[in-house]
């Protein structure tokens, strides 16, 4: 990049936001995501407000430069990695609440707000903000707006679209403009706020969002089932959806995910079991938690589980921390680890189960699956190294054939963490040709040359 870039990029921000070191770069050349090239950019600035993202913007289509926005680098599909360096910008100044609207429901943030952040604002007033990945305590609300995040709630109270009711966004001229608001509808144009969720950085850059809080459940009981047979425990979702009890949480972990969880976070897990499931119900009275506990229970001894209720928030609190030290655990076996997210419909899990234990056992790979079972969202996670070429290609089919299997039980490449450049070539397989060709028209109508998140989402021909 020209130095005299440099210089009005400093000029716009002060020296101080604007990283031009390369032992600072280099941290801004990869995100969570493994097995993908890192690339430095030329420059990282860390704007205050939407004015000053114009500006940048403005700049960038006059001295072609192209722009990679992020939030805090959590994502799993390389959203983050500026594969043609130019510029990254960061959210971390832009992180403040600027109102929660105790009449309306609402609260509006800046992109570099954490989500803990948000929940434990809204808390002490009785109210949720639902949407909660595994990375709650640091990913931020863009980039969880841009990602789509699902989290563990997912399953009762939905993921982040269900969530964002309006939102300022840079787009590709500099202008700054507002899609949706704090209105519970709004049918005046296209929904263009629904479109910016899940579109990872391509379309703009998001610099305010309004999202929906609901009142926050009073009772809830959190529940283990430990299973001899992992396709038990998935018959078990299965038929827990289909009693019609929407738990707030209902996640698995195989046998070779939770031996490694409890090596790792000692929380008390048995390690004799193929399997088991963690549950939550919750709700605004005792009575109907009661009811909707007593009907999981019900389905788990059906499909042969072994019911064991959390007697004390602290035990509670033990086995979410379990769940969200999943991937941490499986991740120090290893230096690689590829995680994929895969998703069926709920009443293929235990055919996903097997697929993916078909698939570990004709690579002769470990693969540890866990995941968001009622949402029918695993998380086939690979323990592997990517300085090992020969199992690295071992590997590789084996992720092909994860996603061939989820697409043919009638699934999704990706549930909760995006196509970014880490799915890229495979996104034709599930939209097809005509599809590829609707999201090319649409990125050429909001970024025509091609500034926003270059190499992300949409494939090239080389891809
Ligand atoms: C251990 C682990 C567990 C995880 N668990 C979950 C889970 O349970 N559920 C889930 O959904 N995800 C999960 N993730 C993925 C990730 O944490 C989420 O996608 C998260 O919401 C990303 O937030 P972030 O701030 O880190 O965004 P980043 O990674 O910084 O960015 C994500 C995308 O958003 C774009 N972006 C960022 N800010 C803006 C903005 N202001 N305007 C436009 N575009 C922007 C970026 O360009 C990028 O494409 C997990 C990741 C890890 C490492």
């Amino acid at each position: 990049m020209e130095k005299k870039t440099i210089e009005k990029l400093q000029r716009l921000l002060g020296e101080q936001n604007v990283l031009t070191r390369k032992v600072d770069l280099v941290a801004y050349s990869y995100d969570a995501t493994p097995d993908i090239a890192r690339q430095i950019p030329d420059v990282v600035v860390m704007p205050n407000r939407a004015e000053e993202v114009a500006e940048i913007v403005k700049l960038a289509a006059g001295n072609n430069f192209v722009i990679y926005p992020r939030g805090a680098g959590t994502n799993l599909s390389g959203g983050t990695v500026p594969l043609k360096k130019g510029v990254v910008i960061s959210f971390q100044r832009m992180n403040r609440i600027i109102e929660v609207d105790l009449e309306n429901l609402t609260a509006t943030v800046q992109p570099g707000v954490v989500i803990q952040d948000l929940i434990n604002a809204v808390s002490p007033h009785g109210l949720l903000y639902a949407p909660d990945p595994a990375t709650v305590a640091t990913a931020t609300i863009g980039g969880s707006v841009a990602e789509c995040s699902g989290g563990l709630r997912g399953l009762k109270y939905g993921v982040t679209k269900h969530y964002v009711m309006g939102m300022e966004v840079v787009l590709s001229d500099g202008s700054i403009c507002r899609f949706g608001g704090k209105t519970v509808k709004n049918v005046t144009a296209y929904d263009f706020a629904s479109l910016f969720v899940g579109s990872e950085g391509t379309l703009g850059i998001v610099t305010e969002i309004i999202v929906k809080l609901i009142p926050a459940p009073k009772f809830r009981r959190s529940m283990l089932a430990l299973f001899k047979d992992i396709e038990d425990a998935g018959n078990a979702v299965t038929g827990i959806i289909k009693n019609q009890v929407i738990p707030a949480t209902l996640e698995i972990m195989d046998k070779a995910t939770l031996e490694t969880v409890e090596a790792y976070a000692k929380v008390g897990l048995p390690t004799n079991v193929d399997g088991l499931l963690l549950i939550e119900v919750d709700g605004m009275c005792q009575q109907a938690v009661d009811i909707e506990a007593e009907a999981v229970s019900k389905v788990i001894v059906q499909n042969r589980g072994e019911l064991k209720i959390a007697s004390s928030d602290q035990e509670r609190d033990k086995l979410w921390a379990a769940r969200r030290a999943a991937l941490p655990a499986l991740a120090q076996l290893s230096p690689t680890t590829v995680l994929e997210d895969a998703t069926v419909p709920r009443n293929k899990i235990t055919d996903m189960i097997k697929a993916v234990r078909e698939i570990a056992s004709k690579y002769n790979l470990k693969i540890g699956t866990f995941g968001h079972a009622g949402d029918g969202n695993l998380h086939p996670t690979i323990i592997t190294d990517a300085r090992n070429k020969e199992e690295m290609e071992r590997v590789h089919k084996a992720v092909d054939e994860i996603f061939e299997a989820a697409l043919r039980l009638g699934g999704t490449l990706s549930g909760e963490h995006g196509i970014g450049v880490a799915k890229i070539r495979y996104l034709k397989d599930e939209i097809g040709q005509s599809g590829l060709n609707m999201m090319r028209r649409i990125k050429q109508a909001f970024d025509p040359n091609n500034i926003f998140n270059p190499g992300k989402l949409i494939p090239t021909e080389e891809n």
